[in-house]
Parts: C-alpha cells; structure tokens; sequence
C-alpha cells in the first residue's frame, strides 16, 4: 500500500526524521543531566494530503492499519495517539491545522530503544511544518514532539529522544545539557563506527524499574539538597546518603562526569573505556542490567576491534551499544552473535541493519 491507494489521491508533502542511539549519559536526562545521542540511519518518513471529509486519517505501512479521528475531544490510543498529539500540541500553540490524511512508513524497528516513537513525533512535525509554512525551529520541532509523547502517548519522557531525532545526523554526537538545552554538535570519535545489537529480551520491567529509579533519585537528590543530581559535581558528596540512594546518585553523579569528560575531546579508546565503566555503573549502581545484556556487553568487550560497549536505553532488556573500529561492525557482530548464541541467547544486529544471511 502507498499513500494513493490508502487514500485516492498523491500526498502534497513529506518528511523524515531518524531514530537515534544513546552513546553515553544512561538515566542522567531526568536528573536534569548530560547526554551523548546520535542519530542512526534507519528513519521514518510521514506524508501528507489535505483529508477530503473534516477527520484526520492515519496510516501506518509498519502496522498495516488506519485509524480515523471521528471526535478531536478523544485522544486515540495506539500509533494514532503520537500523530494527532503533535497535532494537537500545536493547535493548542495557536497554529491552525485542516484535517489531515497522514501517511508513516518507517525504517526504524519499534519499541527496541532506538526510538521510533520520537522519530514518528519528529517527522510528523517537520512535515506539517512544511506543508503549512509554520515558523518552528527545530528545538520546538523537539519540544512539542515531547509534549506529544507526554500528554497523548502518556510517556513520561524526556527531552533527548526529540532533541537527537530533530538535531541530530549520523555523522556526529548531539551534546545535550538536558536542562539548559545547550548543545554541541561534535564528530564521531576518529576510525570508528557504531554498532547495536538487541538483546533478544524484552525490557519487561523497564516501566515500574524506570519509574522507580527516578524516585529515588528525586529522593537522594532532596537529601542532598539540590534541585537535582545534576547539580552534585562531586561524587565524594554522594557517601553520605542511605543504600541505595547512595549507589543511585553515584552512578548518576559519575556518569555526568563520564559525559563531560568526553566533551573535552577524547580518543576512540578513552570513548570506549568510559563506556564500558557506564555499563559496570549501570550494572553495580544503578542495578538496571539483566544477565542476558552483560553476558551480550561482555562478549563485545572482550572482541578485538571494539573500543567499548555498554547497554544503551533504560536497561531491564532492550539493546546493547558498541563503539567499533571504522569497517568492522559487520564480522564483529557476526562473531559475538554466534559466541551469544552459545551462551543460550538470540541477539540481532539493529544498527548497521545487516541482513545476517548477508554476514554469513
Ligand atoms: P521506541 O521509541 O524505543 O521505539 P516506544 O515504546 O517509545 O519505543 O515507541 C514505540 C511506539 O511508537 C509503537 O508501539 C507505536 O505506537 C509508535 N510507532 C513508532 N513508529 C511507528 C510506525 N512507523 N508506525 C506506527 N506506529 C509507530
Ligand atoms: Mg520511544
């Protein structure tokens, strides 16, 4: 199916915007914090047309299934709930918006951590954006995409998903200073690519573990008396709080400081050392890892051309990230996925998408 057939007529426009992978700076934007995104090259592109009744029309290729707005004073569930949250995120901004078909087709694998719900957001945007001449940069393009994902979605994210998805390319690292919004966009580290492989187990508890890591570290932060994590400098400070605040607030407080090192410029090597101490932070301190992630990290780590590796995402499951000598993303994941399946488990290369019959 294309846009003609869903809808009888061609689109007038379209947009894309990429997934993204989080390099560096794990569960540090909710403490007001640092974080290291890039994009990556799977994307997901929406058209649009001018809808012929007074609804909205939705499509999704990816889901095979259309959802039609009958009454703007529900908000869908489901994919729908992305698209017309944009929607309704900018009428609610005073920009007027016609009943739209909308049509998404997406490269970028859903619900595995890379970020498609942001990717959906942002491209929704860029595209209304263009097909009405709306006056938005692309920091609100970020902000209302969050907005969206908040208030229609019923996420509570925050803001690096949307900043890496509208700032970011494939090429470079989005420095984000999650609660100024100050950003510096830097090169990939020298002769080096990346590589992310799923664990092949799903993030089951990611929701309740989520929201309970960012309780405590509202928690460990009142002790300290700070507005939030971000604002301790110096890991020492952490000591004096109760386990497992203490741990919590470590990992937080060092991992920061591993973003920030990485901001005065580093090596390849130095860029994997500290993800591989990200990973053992987020294994020992921030307990958000599973065997099956450190068994899928370890194996990377121990392969030569990798400089480093860690679990990317929120953890409980989910994807792996590795930093790989620049060519060599295709053997090193072919090697690591046939030793993980040895281990029991069955890993799949996300990024670059590899066809594995290719690798073999
Ligand atoms: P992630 O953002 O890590 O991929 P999320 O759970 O945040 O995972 O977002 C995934 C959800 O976003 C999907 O369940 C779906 O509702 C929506 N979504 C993303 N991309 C598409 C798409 N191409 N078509 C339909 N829905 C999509
Ligand atoms: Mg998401």
């Amino acid at each position: 199916m294309d846009f003609q057939q869903v809808f009888g007529k061609p689109p007038e426009t379209q947009a894309s915007a990429p997934g993204r992978v989080n390099l560096l700076g794990e569960h540090t934007d909710y403490n007001d914090g640092f974080v290291l995104p890039t994009a990556i090259p799977q994307s997901t592109t929406v058209q649009l047309g001018l809808s012929s009744d007074s609804h909205h029309h939705f499509y999704s290729e990816n889901l095979n299934e259309q959802v039609s707005i009958l009454d703007i004073n529900h908000s869908p569930s489901g994919f729908a709930s992305y698209i017309f949250g944009c929607i309704e995120v900018l009428q609610k901004a005073g920009y007027k918006i016609p009943s739209l078909c909308v049509y998404v087709k997406s490269s970028v694998p859903m619900g595995s951590g890379l970020s498609s719900s942001a990717a959906l957001e942002v491209a929704t945007l860029r595209a209304v954006r263009q097909l009405l001449n709306f006056p938005i940069d692309d920091v609100e393009i970020a902000q209302f995409a969050q907005q969206a994902e908040i208030h229609y979605a019923g996420v509570q994210c925050g803001i690096m998903d949307q900043m890496a998805s509208s700032l970011a390319d494939t090429e470079h690292i989005l420095f984000l200073d999650t609660r100024t919004l100050k950003r510096r966009v830097m090169p990939l580290p020298d002769n080096a690519e990346i590589l992310v492989i799923d664990s092949g187990v799903p993030r089951t508890l990611a929701t309740s573990g989520y929201n309970q890591r960012r309780a405590e570290c509202e928690e460990a932060a009142r002790s300290l008396g700070v507005k939030a994590l971000r604002d301790i400098t110096d890991v020492e400070v952490t000591e004096k709080l109760p386990e497992p605040l203490r741990r919590r607030a470590r990992h937080v407080v060092t991992e920061d400081n591993r973003v920030l090192e990485v901001l005065q410029g580093v090596s390849s090597e130095r860029f994997g050392e500290l993800m591989n101490a990200s990973h053992a932070s987020l294994r020992d301190d921030y307990e958000v890892s599973v065997p099956a992630l450190d068994t899928l990290v370890e194996l990377l780590q121990k392969t030569p051309g990798v400089f480093g590796a860690r679990l990317t995402g929120a953890g409980f499951g989910g994807a792996s990230v590795a930093l790989v000598v620049a060519g060599e993303a295709r053997s090193i994941a072919t090697h690591v996925l046939e030793q993980y399946k040895q281990a029991g488990y069955n890993g799949q290369i996300l990024v670059p998408s590899l066809e594995l019959s290719d690798a073999a």
